[in-house]
């Protein structure tokens, strides 16, 4: 098969185990520039162009957006799905987890264990809000933050409703969240490939500090999941639509809650960690799953 992976750079670990991985097995596979993808929407012939001339046919696509350019990267994924294109993960499913607000409502409906979270526009709603999510501490985060950027937590309700009033002042969006204290600054990241969780670990946060990203100095090790959490991660992967997800669960009182849904999981903190091929699955995933191009695209489904 021929493989495109839709990255703005090639020397990321990921961008470069899933070129090898598609190698490995046989494929070819190319780093496609997003930002260098342009389209022409017409009805018979979709297409995409890239630097200059039209791109060559791929039985598949492994988009691997960025949160900054999620609006455009998702453009060109749906461009690729309007040819007919295989995609890992589509363009909807990404956009939906990109909204950690929307994500949560999603997960919600499928009775699925979330911390309690809030969400209002008005700050006249913001002690009530408190109370909702019951009280300080309590995390307060953007919807759109990553790496852990834009989570805080408030220790007090005084400071709770002053950081509230200054998102709001500044029209960030923002939800508020009940703090999940019992998980002493750990999560649980769970690679979820089709149906199937492939490899977990343990992210813990480092010293006085309770987001766990790997990024803001948390280390990983790895960890055996319960039954519980093993399904929880599956379920919320299909609900968000997403074949490949690194879904993030904290251990609480009340069970495995759900932080968030990743749509391009980074293989790095996970292949250390465990010492799997996670990269050499997805093209694995993508070998069972994909049918190779036809010549003629088949009708764009809405
Ligand atoms: P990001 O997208 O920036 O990673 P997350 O919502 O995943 O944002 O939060 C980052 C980290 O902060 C989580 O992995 C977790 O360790 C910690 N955290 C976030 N929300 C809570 C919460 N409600 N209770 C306890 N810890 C939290
Ligand atoms: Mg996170």
């Amino acid at each position: 098969m021929h493989i495109a992976l839709l990255s703005r750079n090639r020397n990321l670990y990921s961008t470069q185990r899933l070129i090898e991985a598609a190698e490995q097995r046989g494929h070819t596979a190319r780093v496609v520039d997003t930002l260098r993808c342009y389209m022409s929407i017409t009805s018979h012939h979709p297409s995409i162009h890239y630097k200059g001339a039209e791109i060559e046919p791929f039985d598949a696509v492994i988009p691997r957006i960025g949160a900054s350019i999620t609006f455009y990267g998702c453009a060109v994924l749906r461009q690729f799905e309007m040819m007919g294109t295989y995609v890992i993960n589509d363009s909807v499913a990404i956009t939906r987890s990109r909204d950690k607000l929307r994500s949560l409502q999603l997960l919600s409906r499928k009775g699925l264990g979330l911390p309690i979270t809030g969400f209002a526009h008005s700050p006249d709603d913001i002690p009530d809000l408190i109370t909702m999510v019951k009280g300080a501490p309590l995390v307060i985060k953007l919807l759109e933050g990553t790496q852990g950027i834009g989570v805080v937590l408030a220790e007090t309700n005084q400071a709770a409703e002053s950081v509230v009033q200054a998102f709001m002042g500044m029209k960030a969006n923002i939800m508020v969240q009940e703090y999940i204290k019992e998980a002493r600054g750990a999560d649980i990241r769970c690679f979820v490939i089709g149906d199937k969780v492939v490899a977990s670990m343990k992210r813990q946060a480092a010293e006085g500090e309770f987001r766990s990203n790997l990024h803001r100095g948390g280390t990983a090790s790895v960890i055996r999941i319960t039954p519980e959490e093993r399904s929880t991660a599956i379920r919320a992967a299909k609900a968000m639509g997403l074949r490949v997800a690194g879904v993030d669960l904290l251990r609480s009182n009340h069970g495995p809650v759900i932080m968030e849904v990743n749509s391009s999981p980074g293989l790095h903190g996970i292949e250390s960690a465990t010492g799997k091929d996670i990269a050499g699955m997805i093209i694995e995933h993508i070998e069972k799953n994909a049918t190779p191009v036809r010549k003629t695209p088949p009708k764009p489904k809405g």
